[in-house]
């Protein structure tokens, strides 16, 4: 059966949820919750597992 979606491998390491939001507990001055973004470093933020070959392409 195709799919449609991606042929990418999702990555084991953060499965596929690479971009978290961390909350430090802290507020700005503004009163908002302060968070930290933070991609995940297996995939650099895709969610799928990038063939090394692609990034060695792109030069990265
Ligand atoms: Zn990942």
């Amino acid at each position: 059966m195709p799919q449609h979606t991606s042929n990418l491998p999702v990555c084991s390491h953060c499965d596929g949820f690479p971009n978290v939001a961390i909350t430090t507990g802290q507020t700005t001055p503004d009163g908002q919750r302060q968070t930290i973004t933070a991609d995940c470093p297996a995939c650099h933020g895709t969610g799928h597992t990038t063939p090394a070959r692609a990034y060695a392409r792109a030069g990265a």
